[in-house]
């Protein structure tokens, strides 16, 4: 019997930890993590052989980390948002694809604002795509999955560079698994109705990349913490307008337009804003918490935190998740680990 499987295929920043520079999260052996945010819903035989891959986002590391892992060309592509270390892997497999699949085009669903940004840095790949534009908050199939598979894309601010940004909620049919990437994320942008139906997700797997509040970095923080979090979250709130966080979502498209509005009247006042995952984890509840994404250099550098290694950084999850009264699994996984989803 084939079984289901979450694969870390990386969970590195790109540039938070540049080339020359070392991090005790991710001087690990074997474990080539670098610039590359990336995970496979996996289907194996009975055998242990992949039969399927759904892969969601394809960053700088993706290549030498599917060569050394089965060496074969995942069966579609979901991707988060258009920064390079969540797309620059892109481009090989495609081509692979391409050249020695009979010139088919690679499947990959994006949003619109995502697909136009990838198209405009990487130019060539538009005819060797077949996109499936995601609409926020309606689900689509995933064609190419084995078994029933959709995925929903729900709206994020993580910058004004990051066109289309959205968080991708995969929901396997015949499992009845639920699992919700954030991709990177400072300001979710979801509907009350939204926020409602993700409530319980099985797997939430997050951005974490610092663990306090440094809007600059255009991710959220796992937790706020006082003083400095007024310091750093105060002026930036003071300065976001509807406009701001509007401007990388607004492509003429009626539905996503739409559903931002929605959003605003949900959401009228930026108080109820939600900027960490201990808030949003708060609301949906999910089952499992998975870190991810970390760089801890604006702990270290605005709030004198060390940076963590793995272990580290899941022991103080674990704590602070426990603290908030949530009960909910934390885990801090490795590159290259496997999660059953029976
Ligand atoms: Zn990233
Ligand atoms: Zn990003």
């Amino acid at each position: 019997m084939d079984r289901s499987y979450l694969r870390i295929n990386g969970r590195g920043n790109a540039w938070p930890i540049p080339i020359a520079q070392h991090h005790p999260f991710y001087d690990l052996p074997g474990a080539p993590d670098y610039a590359n945010a990336s995970y496979s819903i996996l289907k194996k035989d009975a055998k242990g052989k992949i039969v399927n891959d759904i892969l969601i986002d394809a960053g700088h590391g993706i290549i030498p980390f599917l060569l050394k892992n089965g060496n074969r060309i995942p069966d579609a592509l979901l991707i988060t948002h258009p920064h390079f270390d969540h797309t620059l892997g892109m481009d090989w497999i495609i081509q692979s694809y391409y050249r020695f699949r009979g010139k088919k085009k690679y499947p990959v669903y994006a949003t619109k604002g995502c697909r136009e940004q990838i198209i405009k840095t990487m130019p060539h790949l538009e005819e060797l795509c077949a996109f499936t534009e995601l609409s926020y908050g309606r689900p689509e199939r995933v064609k190419e999955a084995a078994g029933e598979m959709t995925v929903t894309a729900y709206p994020v601010y993580h910058g004004s560079h990051a066109r289309g940004a959205a968080m991708l909620l995969v929901e396997m049919g015949e499992a009845g698994k639920q699992l919700l990437f954030t991709g990177d994320v400072l300001l979710p942008m979801l509907r009350r109705t939204d926020m409602d139906r993700l409530n319980g997700v099985d797997w939430l797997v997050t951005d974490a990349n610092n663990r306090f509040s440094y809007p600059k970095t255009n991710h959220w923080s796992v937790m706020r913490r006082q003083p400095e979090d007024t310091e750093y979250l105060k002026p930036w709130m003071e300065s976001l307008s509807e406009d701001i966080l509007m401007q990388p979502h607004n492509f003429q498209s009626y539905v996503n337009y739409q559903y931002l509005l929605d959003f605003f009247r949900d959401f009228p006042g930026k108080e109820a804003y939600i900027l960490t995952v201990l808030e949003f984890a708060g609301h949906i509840r999910p089952v499992n918490l998975l870190l991810s994404h970390y760089s801890g250099l604006e702990d270290e550098k605005y709030y004198g935190e060390r940076l963590l290694d793995t272990p580290g950084l899941e022991k103080w999850g674990q704590e602070v998740v426990k603290r908030a009264g949530l009960n909910i699994m934390v885990k801090v996984p490795e590159t290259g680990e496997l999660i059953g989803l029976e």
